[in-house]
């Protein structure tokens, strides 16, 4: 069975959840009406179903190869990304003047899920363009603008991220890759990338390398750090392909999952130095790269949205179809799996999930929306402070639940999850990615909890606290179990999420480690909270919806019986996580190395 995006359950969110409507009145969002996004989804929906979902397992079994420098994509990928560029995906959120079509992120995001979803191995060329694109609208040069931006956006060209080295992974201060000024007010590079995904690839004419390297004398550290443009081939004034610079791939790596992305070692300056430009200034490229690397969190986060998203629709297909055992209350012989309680666990597990997770970063996407087109500057800033919260949750736990959800995949396929032809498995080894990089998990908690939760003291979450109060009050309002069960869990969960935010501002300077020991289940109990905040406000709507005689009851009930799941199942692990984090620290720091 092929992935078919949930086009549904993404206008509900769209629509409901994150105001697609007031997003489309922002200024410079006006062509974005929901009529005009839900078109978009559908020809997206098509696009990826048709052309990109069927090379997802063929590239898992034949990945790509290194041969002689050259890097030989999986078969169909080349051909696929013309026809990706040639329709504008590539596009689709970048500016009009750059050839883009200049849609807000809340439209593209869901595209961005749907590719994904489709094919994590084909949509990361994709996703690390969009990286580059944004960190050279933010800090490029108008020169480097009108040279670089318009082949990215267009799917000409593509871009790459190259931060890693065999020593700077985690620590980017390590970083020893050198950049020695010219006469010409150029640089050459020298030095060696490591785990460089799309590095090297026969997609697209040129690769548009972002390279973190220090110019001689630079500080120590990361504020010594600069961004440099190494194009593959360089490019004359004209805009045409020139001599081919130094920087080369070397080999490609054997990897666990996303086979078929080339994640490539490059060598720069083996042959007298790769000629590079610098952007914006000296010592800023770690400021730079930052723009990119938010672009690319919340990116990676739609990754592990998508993949979650894949393994429900072929574990709900596979439990549909496999009959095995009788049910429990009495058949006259055996059922499909779906019958058994522990098998809807699963399922629901899974849907939960990734409802929750996608109906977070929807809201977060209208937010970068307002924070860049909103008209008044006040709004701008207070919009972008949650986004900025929100990125390193949506990262962080989308990702990490992405593989609970795709080992509950190959759970609910029985021993056929385990063989390879079904798809479970490569679900399941390509998730594992999705927590390592952009930043591991543990990356983003230390975001989370150092920029985003001490810097303003815990102000930002307690003002997203706030709103999920609101929401309790709302179901307060409503009759029924399903409401007071929702209410209740919510309430809890609420009420750990703000104990700890209060821990974590106010014991960091006095006990730094013990605040770290959290960070990570700080990030997951943060996700669980806001996510589950969505949902609580998904079965609200529905329920108005149903009281309204919507002609679509089933859709409306089942969101209920799904927030109510996650809030039974998932918001009731926030008293526990709040006692690890704020009481378990000891346990974590006791032991010394040698008792290890
Ligand atoms: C398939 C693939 C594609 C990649 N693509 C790119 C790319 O396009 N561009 C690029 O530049 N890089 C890329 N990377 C590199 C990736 O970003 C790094 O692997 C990642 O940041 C982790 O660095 P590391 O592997 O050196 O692990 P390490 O930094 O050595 O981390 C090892 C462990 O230590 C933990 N740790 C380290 N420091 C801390 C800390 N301060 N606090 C808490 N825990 C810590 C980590 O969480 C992890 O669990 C890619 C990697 C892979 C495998």
């Amino acid at each position: 069975m092929s992935y078919q995006a949930p086009l549904k359950d993404m206008l509900f969110v769209m629509n409901e959840l994150a105001n697609l409507q007031g997003v489309s009145q922002l200024p410079g969002c006006e062509d974005a009406s929901p009529e005009t996004a839900e078109a978009v989804l559908e020809e997206s929906a098509k696009f990826v179903a048709g052309e990109i979902a069927p090379l997802n397992h063929a590239g898992d079994k034949e990945p790509s190869y290194w041969k002689d420098g050259n890097v030989f994509t999986s078969k169909g990928f080349k051909e696929a990304f013309k026809q990706f560029a040639d329709a504008g995906w590539q596009g689709l959120q970048h500016p009009t003047d750059f050839g883009g079509q200049g849609l807000p992120k809340l439209v593209g995001t869901p595209c961005v899920e749907m590719l994904h979803g489709a094919n994590l191995a084909f949509a990361l060329v994709a996703l690390l363009s969009d990286g580059a694109i944004e960190a050279l609208l933010t800090a490029g040069s108008d020169e480097m603008k009108a040279t670089y931006l318009e082949p990215l956006v267009t799917g000409k060209w593509t871009g790459t991220m190259n931060l890693t080295e065999p020593q700077a992974g985690s620590d980017l201060a390590a970083v020893r890759t050198r950049a020695v000024p010219q006469d010409d007010g150029t640089y050459k590079i020298f030095g060696t990338k490591i785990f460089i995904t799309y590095g090297e690839h026969d997609m697209a004419e040129n690769i548009i390398h972002l390279v973190l390297a220090r110019t001689p004398n630079a500080p120590e550290g990361v504020k010594g750090i600069s961004l440099f443009i190494v194009p593959k081939f360089m490019v004359n004034a004209d805009g045409s392909l020139g001599a081919r610079n130094d920087a080369h791939c070397v080999s490609i790596e054997h990897k666990l999952g996303i086979k078929a992305s080339p994640t490539a070692v490059l060598q720069f300056g083996d042959n007298g130095g790769a000629i590079g430009t610098l952007v914006g200034e000296e010592n800023r490229g770690l400021e730079y790269m930052f723009i990119m690397m938010n672009a690319a969190r919340f990116g990676v986060g739609m990754q592990g949205i998508g993949l979650s998203e894949n393994a429900y629709q072929q574990a709900v297909a596979f439990a549909k179809d496999r009959v095995q055992s009788r049910d429990l209350a009495g058949s006259a012989g055996p059922v499909s799996i779906i019958h058994h309680p522990d098998v809807r666990r699963l399922l629901m597990n899974m849907r939960s999930q990734t409802e929750a997770a996608r109906a977070l970063a929807y809201v977060g996407a209208a937010l970068y929306d307002a924070a860049h087109h909103h008209a008044d500057a006040a709004t701008r800033a207070e919009n972008q402070a949650v986004y900025e919260y929100l990125v390193p949750i949506i990262k962080g736990w989308s990702t990490e639940l992405s593989q609970d959800v795709a080992r509950d995949g190959v759970q609910v396929h029985g021993g056929m999850g385990f063989i390879e032809e079904t798809g479970a498995a490569q679900h399941y080894r390509d998730a594992k990615i999705l927590t390592i990089y952009e930043g591991t998990t543990a990356i983003q908690a230390n975001d989370l909890v150092g920029r985003k939760t001490v810097r303003d003291g815990g102000k930002v979450a307690k003002g997203l606290i706030a709103q999920v109060r609101a929401t309790e009050a709302e179901l307060a309002k409503l009759d029924g179990a399903d409401f007071a069960a929702i209410r209740k869990h919510l309430a809890q969960g609420a009420a750990d999420l703000e104990a700890v935010v209060e821990y974590v501002a106010g014991n960091m300077k006095t006990d730094i480690k013990a605040v770290f020991a959290g960070s990570v289940t700080y990030l997951k109990l943060a996700g669980i909270v806001l996510g589950g905040w969505q949902m609580a406000r998904a079965a609200v709507i529905s329920q108005q919806k149903l009281d309204a005689g919507d002609s679509d009851a089933s859709f409306y009930r089942a969101k209920i019986v799904t927030a109510r799941f996650f809030a039974d199942h998932f918001l009731t692990q926030s008293s526990g996580m709040r006692t690890a984090i704020i009481e378990g620290s000891a346990g974590v720091l006791a032991l010394s190395e040698e008792q290890f």
